[in-house]
């Protein structure tokens, strides 16, 4: 059977997180691997979205962009939808899933209703970012194996940079050890992506 493309009824809604600021809350229980929403936007280039936003001129990141290939990002803040106001977990209930370029957040578990939805930005880190930025983009989920930021963890190195960060799909299953870089960390058993499979994702 295809998967379906688009999502019917937005099984969630949005209010107060504990998190931050808003978050997305299941209205009924979700099953395992739902599509509970597309992240849509405008389309723009990344030429673009360092025009629209700069890191140095904030002071909370902007969780708005979303990568989708090294010349595309999705500006979820233009003609987007509730999707963009799903938070970041390090212990994430869904995940972003890359499906001929367009982006869906899928369920990774069973899910109850009045549960926040959560998924792993993943946020590209740029080569140039200090201390300041790290505490810009800070991560506050409560997970017991929180990382600490929302940021991909350190010393991945990316094929690319960009000055802007944006959320982009992660792969949530473990990789091949010989994939994975050196110095990547490992937490729970989970072996860290390479950085070009961060970027690839997961694609279906
Ligand atoms: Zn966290």
């Amino acid at each position: 059977m295809p998967r379906q493309r688009r999502v019917v009824a937005q099984p969630f809604e949005i209010r107060e997180s504990a998190i931050q600021g808003r978050g997305a809350f299941a209205t009924r229980s979700i099953r395992k691997g739902e599509r509970v929403a597309e992240y849509i936007g405008e389309r723009i280039s990344w030429k673009e979205a360092d025009r629209r936003y700069d890191d140095t001129q904030m002071k909370r990141h902007h969780t708005f962009l979303f990568s989708v290939t090294s010349r595309t990002v999705i500006d979820g803040a233009v003609r987007g939808n509730d999707s963009r106001f799903i938070n970041h977990s390090c212990a994430p209930n869904c995940e972003a899933v890359d499906d001929g370029g367009r982006i869906f957040i899928e369920s990774l578990r069973a899910i109850a209703e009045g549960e926040e939805l959560t998924y792993d930005y993943a946020f590209e880190r740029d080569d140039t970012h200090t201390a300041e930025d790290e505490a810009l983009y800070a991560c506050h989920c409560g997970a017991v194996a929180c990382r600490g930021t929302i940021l991909e963890p350190p010393k991945v190195p990316l094929p690319h940079s960009h000055h802007s960060a944006a959320r982009h799909v992660r792969r949530h299953k473990p990789v091949d050890a010989a994939d994975t870089p050196k110095n990547s960390r490992r937490s729970s058993g989970t072996a860290k992506r390479s950085a070009r499979q961060a970027v690839e994702g997961k694609r279906r």
